[in-house]
């Protein structure tokens, strides 16, 4: 059957090309589905400036090191093409654009219906990310307010918001850049639910996956780990950070308890008018494709052992943050899921 696999990735971004780096090593029959145009995964998507939280070395997928960037901390168009580079260096077999709509299962075989018609499969990963999922959270007032919103996922510069009144929502790293970089042209305000916490300005992303590494361990030897001490969620002080800080701009006004068609009306009941409200507020898991054959929780999350779907024989899921493995979400940390992840595969398909 033509298009009949051992194993199937859905999702070309760092994740899925790194379990092709270890699938390219088994010998089996395997295929990735991405519904991007091009490679590079959620990276395509993000804001123009954004930069790497760590230098290259410290951002590489299995097997090839990401070359060095001349401006230090690598900028996206620096990770879009290692990424490419990387999927040509190994001649992965991907197809593009193909978007899963959905997977059924039958007899033990994972069938996937698709913008591309059928494809089938003994085992599927799923490593969808979750860029396109973005949460907005249910905000009294939110239908009347007439402002133009974005969520971070769709801002890509401030272009078009010169000298208009901006909300910022949401007190994580992309608050915290994206209100660097838009106070610089217009007015803004930043609303957050709890007050932002910062790292030491020397601390980079080769400090937090350092602590990540230094958890897995611990957990694995029955070590206590005070995450407290190591809280990964704080804001890291990136250039643009540092010099929002200067010019006194990285000032939060705690959260607002609703919109009015202006604006919004403030925890102590002043309103303020805003033209544009950009939601900086995370993301769920994107899972949706995955609703026929397995219940996702409200947040897109699958109950897993390790990467393995825990109630759907021959399912795992690649890359999507703390419950599918250590620093899975990043360049250098998922890496170690995969190789576990190919590992389990391919004794399940010799069983
Ligand atoms: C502010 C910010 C800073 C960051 N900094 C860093 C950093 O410094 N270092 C680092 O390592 N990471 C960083 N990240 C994280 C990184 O951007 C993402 O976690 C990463 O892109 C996730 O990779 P992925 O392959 O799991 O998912 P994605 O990159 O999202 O790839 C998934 C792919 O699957 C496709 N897809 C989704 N659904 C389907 C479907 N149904 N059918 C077919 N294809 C589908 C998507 O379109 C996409 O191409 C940062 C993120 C943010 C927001």
């Amino acid at each position: 059957m033509v298009n009949f696999y051992d194993v199937i990735i859905i999702g070309g971004g760092q994740s899925g090309l790194a379990c092709a780096y270890y699938l390219r090593r088994t010998g089996l029959k395997y295929l990735i589905l991405d519904d991007q145009k091009t490679c590079g995964g959620a990276w395509l998507n993000t804001w123009d400036s954004l930069r790497l939280f760590s230098p290259a070395d410290h951002s590489s997928l299995p097997g090839w090191l990401m070359p060095k960037s001349e401006e230090g901390f690598p900028p996206k168009g620096h990770v879009i093409n290692y990424l490419c580079n990387y999927e040509k260096r190994y001649e992965f077999p991907i197809k593009r654009p193909v978007l899963v709509e959905n997977l059924a299962k039958e007899s033990g075989t994972f069938h996937l219906k698709t913008s591309a018609g059928g494809f089938s499969a003994k085992a599927v990963i799923s490593a969808t990310g979750t860029w396109k999922t973005p949460l907005i959270p249910k905000i009294k007032g939110i239908e009347i307010f007439k402002g133009k919103q974005l969520h971070s996922a769709h801002y890509r510069n401030p272009n078009g918001l010169k000298d208009k009144n901006v909300l910022i929502v949401g007190e994580g790293n992309s608050g915290a850049q994206i209100l660097a970089e838009v106070s610089k042209v217009t007015n803004t305000g930043w609303a957050v639910l709890k007050d932002p916490d910062y790292l030491p300005d020397k601390v980079d992303g080769r400090e937090l996956f350092n602590i990540a590494t230094a958890k897995y361990k611990a957990e694995k030897e029955g070590k206590k780990f005070n995450p407290e001490k190591y809280n990964l969620g704080k804001i890291v002080m990136v250039p643009s950070v540092k010099e929002a800080r200067k010019r006194g701009v990285l000032e939060s006004r705690g959260s607002f308890k609703e919109f009015f068609e202006d604006g919004v009306i403030w925890g102590d009941g002043t309103k303020e008018k805003f033209d544009v409200v950009i939601w900086c507020t995370g993301f769920h898991y994107a899972t949706n494709h995955l609703n026929n054959i397995v219940k996702p929780d409200s947040q897109g999350k699958i109950k897993t052992q390790g990467t393995k779907a825990k109630h759907t024989n021959g399912l795992w899921l690649v890359g999507y943050g703390g419950w599918t493995g250590y620093a899975s979400a990043t360049l250098i940390g998922v890496g170690r899921s995969a190789r576990t992840t190919i590992k389990e595969i391919s004794d399940f398909l010799e069983e």
